[in-house]
């Protein structure tokens, strides 16, 4: 579904937990201040258009971890892993890749995520996961 909005957004699937569970806390400064930003523009604006995917996104771009070929918090070839995480959560969320939605039709107050699909809560966390909520939620 096209929401017809020009400033889109691009999140890769697990992600969409790991904002809903963000605390401010991250792998580096940078990775904080950008990850807030998009934090703070999706909270304020719940309509922004987002792009679903399940490649390194608008956030891994400023995450120390991101390399040529990927995710590699646990080392190399460790996007395969992400990836799998990213399929996993939108056959659970029922969004295709490449879907374009607005945020809150994508996760935040949906009736997906209300009728219990998924949430912070069900999610298990990714292996390495250092800054969830008490290691439940986040997915990085
Ligand atoms: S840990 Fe991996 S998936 Fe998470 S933001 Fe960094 S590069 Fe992206």
């Amino acid at each position: 579904m096209s929401t017809g909005r020009s400033n889109l957004l691009t999140v890769r699937a697990h992600t969409l937990l790991c904002l809903q569970g963000f605390r401010g806390e991250g792998y580096s400064p940078a990775f904080v201040e950008n990850m807030g930003a998009i934090h703070r523009r999706l909270s304020t604006d719940p309509k922004t258009a987002v792009r679903v995917i399940a490649r390194p996104d608008e956030i891994c771009s400023a995450c120390p971890h991101l390399h040529p070929d990927g995710c590699h918090l646990k080392g190399p070839g460790f996007e395969a892993a992400m990836n799998r995480q990213d399929q996993a959560v939108m056959a659970r969320l029922g969004i295709a890749e490449g879907e374009i939605l607005s945020w809150e039709r994508s996760f935040a107050g949906s009736p997906r995520a209300s009728k219990g699909a998924i949430s912070t809560r069900s999610a298990a966390p990714a292996p390495g996961c250092r800054w969830g909520i008490a290691g439940k939620g986040s997915m990085h």
